[in-house]
């Protein structure tokens, strides 16, 4: 399935979704966002996991800087536009205003005040201390305080628990989805479409995994395997096919649409355990070490993990792996640090392409060039 078919589905999907009487909300592609308790409150979940292109950037223009990050200006255009694909966002009823990075926010602010749709804050701490934990806490009492105005009823524990659960199960079978020996491309079809749709499409993911264990198909032997860390590729983004025609293939994706969001999985024994469910949604985010938001350390553990993947590929797979850190023009979080990750990286021997881009279509000869030279040179 193709990402126009993907969009157009998941729109008629959205539509049946409103006339069961449920509110859409609406957030930026990060981490730490809790859906469980949007889910909890009978809101279905909406994550931005939309690329750009020149149009929606130039849209976006009339709102912000075009030296804001490229995927924040496309998220702008999206709504500014609406293009044909797209008009489920009429749907929205709320949009969280975040605080992942600066872009973050301006662009929920924006999009919650020019296009008339509600705002729900919701502030996520920098740091991983005592004081920061018991921060985020409140700011969960917070938003299940308002929920919990909005549909005039209580958000029970019971009923946390399950959702909890529900995106603890979903979860697992991503992971199992990561462990699968297929072509990049098509993991990130399935991972695309499972983050939209959200736990309602486990069945179908239980059912690929099983098809892909019954029937695998080998992926060439002569293919160069990549990490891909740093921003997302986003739904309608052409990177994993330059990739592929380059001759790469993606075996683990290392980015906000990937491994961040699945591995972000809550123990069984602490579900059983706490008794507050908000505990364990602040247990998921102290676990949140490979996430770009928070500090310190997130860098050196980043790097450790890396590290420690990459070792153990070449180990059991006898290949070498390349790492592509993709980061989507004008993002700080991941700009900022790319020359020191590769430096760290390249000193462990590890060859690291850092490969800055925007969505604009020109842009398409100078990636592929850079994109090859980099897979020859993993001979
Ligand atoms: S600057 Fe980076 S982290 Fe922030 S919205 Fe843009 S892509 Fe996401």
């Amino acid at each position: 399935m193709d990402d126009l078919s993907l969009l157009s589905d998941f729109s008629l999907f959205l539509k049946e979704k409103k006339s069961e009487g449920y509110k859409i909300v609406a957030y930026l592609a990060h981490d730490n966002i809790p859906e469980e308790l949007l889910d909890a409150a009978g809101f279905f979940p909406l994550r931005m996991i939309f690329g750009g292109n020149d149009d929606l950037m130039d849209a976006s223009h009339d709102y912000l800087p075009p030296s804001t990050c490229a995927f924040a200006q496309s998220c702008i255009g999206l709504f500014s536009t609406k293009p044909n694909l797209f008009k489920f966002l009429e749907l929205v009823d709320y949009f969280i205003v975040s605080n992942h990075c600066v872009s973050d926010v301006c662009v929920s602010e924006i999009i919650s005040r020019y296009f008339n749709i509600s705002r729900l804050n919701f502030y996520v701490p920098y740091t991983k201390n005592e004081s920061s934990l018991k921060y985020f806490k409140l700011e969960l009492l917070d938003l299940k305080n308002k929920l919990e105005g909005i549909i005039g009823a209580e958000i029970t524990n019971e009923r946390l628990l399950e959702s909890i659960n529900k995106y603890n199960q979903f979860k697992k079978v991503l992971l199992e989805v990561n462990e699968l020996e297929i072509l990049g491309s098509e993991k990130l079809k399935v991972i695309h479409r499972a983050m939209l749709y959200g736990p309602e499409f486990q069945p179908d993911l239980d059912k690929f995994v099983q098809y892909v264990k019954e029937n695998p198909s080998p992926i060439s032997e002569t293919s160069k395997d990549i990490l891909f860390t740093g921003c997302s590729i986003f739904i309608n983004d052409n990177m994993v096919d330059l990739i592929e025609e380059g001759g790469g293939n993606i075996v683990f994706f290392d980015t906000w649409i990937g491994n961040h969001y699945y591995s972000q999985i809550i123990n069984d024994n602490s579900i059983n355990m706490e008794k507050d469910p908000l505990d364990l949604l602040v247990l998921k985010f102290k676990n949140n070490v490979y996430g770009d938001h928070s500090v310190p350390n997130f860098l050196e553990h980043k790097i450790s993990q890396i590290e420690n993947y990459y070792q153990d590929y070449s180990k059991t797979k006898g290949k070498k792996l390349g790492v592509i850190n993709h980061i989507i023009k004008f993002c700080d979080h991941i700009s900022l640090m790319s020359s020191f990750l590769k430096d760290r990286l390249q000193e462990k021997g590890i060859q690291v392409l850092n490969l800055e881009r925007d969505y604009s279509r020109a842009n398409r000869g100078q990636l592929s060039t850079r994109i090859e030279a980099y897979l020859e040179m993993m001979k």
